[in-house]
């Protein structure tokens, strides 16, 4: 068998068409216009690549995008108040601090001193335990996209036995309640987990969230399984600089029905789902109906 390429790229530019046609209707029918504030604490490289990704995109969609780069020793009060200010504002909708955050900051905290209803990640302790619970909640954006790409290309997700690879909070756990909530036997494996190989082979749907290059072998791949490959590695090979997945891709798509790609799978949807979450969120603040197929 070979694997349909689930295209991540081309999906998450029908969201953000989908999103920004949602946003012109919301300023021309009721005036509003979404607003994403990105919170960015230091220079950490790879968070500025990030955060200057987000504002483009945000502002391509229609929205009104407020970036806050603060000092890499901005004080935890300062940071307080900043989210306080945010979290009043009316005009800001989604409110995004970009993690990781110096040491000095105490993560959980910041995290959980956003507006649960303005968290635009999903991380706040009350959506966490929100679609836990299977109730309307801010959805991680990682996760959220995967579930989007499940469901377009499955229909139904109901009865599919589904394995989780890694359980970190921002990416396994949410997802495996997404697939929970859309009545997957799920099973969340991890570096604990005895015979991984045996797990992932009884999978309808394998998702890898590891950050392993290439640890899962296309051997371990049942027949037509579906592959959603959340891993972004950098590796070096043959003398270049090259991004790839925690499956190996080339012998994964040989047994897989459908895989995602490294670039191009999972990676471009992470954005689209932050617009996604904003504009519900900016629904929800108004009393308006949410945006159909744009939430969980
Ligand atoms: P994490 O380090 O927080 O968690 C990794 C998980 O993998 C842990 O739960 C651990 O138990 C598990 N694990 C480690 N070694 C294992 C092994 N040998 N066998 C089985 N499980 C093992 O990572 P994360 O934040 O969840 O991210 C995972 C990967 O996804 C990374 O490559 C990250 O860059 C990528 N990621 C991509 C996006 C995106 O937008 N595409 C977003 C978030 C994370």
């Amino acid at each position: 068998m070979v694997a349909q390429v689930i295209d991540g790229k081309a999906f998450a530019a029908k969201v953000r068409a989908q999103v920004a046609d949602q946003v012109a209707k919301l300023k021309e029918e009721n005036g509003i216009t979404p607003g994403l504030a990105v919170v960015l604490v230091g220079e950490d490289p790879a968070s500025q690549v990030y955060v200057r990704s987000k504002g483009k995109m945000t502002v391509e969609v229609g929205m009104n995008s407020y970036e806050h780069k603060l000092d890499v020793d901005t004080s935890e009060e300062d940071l307080l108040a900043l989210i306080a200010k945010l979290n009043n504002d009316p005009a800001v909708h989604g409110i995004l601090v970009q993690l990781p955050l110096p040491k000095h900051l105490n993560e959980d905290l910041v995290i959980n001193s956003i507006d649960p209803a303005k968290d635009v990640d999903g991380f706040h302790i009350s959506n966490v335990g929100l679609l836990g619970t299977g109730q309307k909640s801010m959805v991680p954006c990682t996760p959220l996209g995967c579930l989007m790409m499940l469901r377009d290309h499955h229909g139904s997700l109901s009865g599919m036995d589904a394995v989780v690879i890694g359980r970190s909070n921002i990416v396994g756990k949410p997802m495996a309640q997404l697939l929970l909530g859309d009545s997957c036997t799920v099973t969340i494996a991890h570096s604990r987990t005895k015979d991984l190989p045996d797990v992932v082979r009884r999978a309808d749907i394998v998702v890898a969230a590891v950050g392993r290059p290439e640890m899962v072998p296309g051997d371990w791949i049942k027949e037509g399984a579906t592959v959603i490959d959340v891993g972004i590695n950098r590796i070096e090979r043959d003398g270049k600089n090259k991004l790839v997945g925690d499956v190996d891709y080339a012998s994964a798509a040989e047994r897989a029905g459908a895989i995602t790609p490294v670039p191009g799978g999972v990676g471009p949807m992470t954005i689209a789902c932050l617009l996604a979450n904003t504009l519900t969120a900016c629904c929800r603040a108004n009393s308006l109906p949410e945006p159909e197929g744009l939430t969980a």
